[in-house]
């Protein structure tokens, strides 16, 4: 009998929420653990094992200490890939990169606690690290991890779907909310999360990232559309996606990057290192 492939989980900076999801599908799928050998999860089990060839990492890098420790999993992983929003695009953790990090520290431990923790601008981990794939989302769609570990089994590369979750929302025969007077990010967002908000009157967030042809432009004109103003839009636009448009610098689609007077967002995409909406490799 062939061995079975190692398989490793590592958490950075989360919600753990993409984790929880992997142990509620390991509930369901419990012909997957037939399959693969897990050596490392902290949140599952307590034995860590450094021996494993397919690494899981759920996080994004937030401080100077991430660095070396994702460069030792790169190293010994053959594949590694991104689970989740906040591993994949930064998620809601680079939100803080609007403001001076010491700001930001200062406004969450106070001003005697905020030299305590070591912190900085937050990153996606293909910043860092190659990355080989990503499975996007906030938390991870319960069946695309499971498709994801199908595929590497069989040696296949799995690949992320590029076109706007209203193509899966129309499939689901949803009302637009939209068209109902709910702002939906779903014209600009990747689909495979089978709109799963829509499908319970909640409108996308666009934690899934955004496709590579999206059209800012009349995704803001729809949302002015709801009376809402660019500000409100901007952080519409840059809750899970905050890095990805940041480095844009000042073609980024945020009237605060394009001179409206805020220009600490575009101070914060020069410090930024440049990265594009290119996900992981994806076959
Ligand atoms: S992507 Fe969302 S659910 Fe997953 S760890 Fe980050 S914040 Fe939590
Ligand atoms: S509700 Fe959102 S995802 Fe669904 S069709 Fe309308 S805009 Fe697209
Ligand atoms: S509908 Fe949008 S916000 Fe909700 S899970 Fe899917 S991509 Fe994320």
């Amino acid at each position: 009998m062939l061995a079975k492939p190692k398989v490793a989980f590592f958490d950075f900076t989360s919600c753990e929420g993409c984790q929880l999801t992997v142990i509620d599908t390991l509930q369901t799928h419990l012909g997957l653990l037939d399959l693969v050998e897990i050596v490392q999860f902290r949140e599952a089990m307590s034995e860590k094992g450094d021996d494993y060839q397919i690494a899981f990492i759920e996080g994004s890098c937030t401080r100077e200490s991430d660095e070396q420790r994702l460069r030792a999993i790169r190293q010994q992983a053959v594949i590694v890939v991104a689970l989740g929003a906040c591993a994949h695009l930064g998620g809601v953790n680079a939100m803080k990169n609007r403001w001076p990090i010491e700001d930001v520290q200062t406004y969450v431990y106070g001003r005697a606690g905020r030299d305590l923790y070591e912190s900085y601008p937050a990153r996606p981990i293909s910043d860092v690290i190659e990355v080989d794939y990503a499975i996007p989302g906030c938390p991870i769609d319960r069946q695309e991890f499971v498709r994801t570990v199908q595929y590497l089994l069989q040696g296949r590369k799995p690949r992320l779907p590029d076109h706007p979750l209203c193509v899966e929302c129309k499939l689901a025969e949803n009302a637009c909310l939209n068209k109902l007077g709910k702002p939906c990010l779903g014209p600009i967002t990747r689909a495979g999360c089978h709109a799963i908000c829509p499908s319970h009157g909640d409108g996308c967030e666009g934690c899934r990232g955004f496709i590579s042809e999206a059209n800012f432009t009349y995704m803001r004109e729809i949302l002015r559309g709801h009376g809402l103003s660019d500000v409100e839009i901007d952080a519409q636009f840059t809750m899970f996606n905050y890095y990805q448009l940041a480095a844009m610098g000042v073609d980024a689609p945020l009237s605060q990057i394009n001179g409206n007077g805020h220009r600490r967002h575009a101070a914060d995409a020069e410090a930024l290192p440049a990265s594009t909406f290119a996900a992981p490799k994806e076959a």
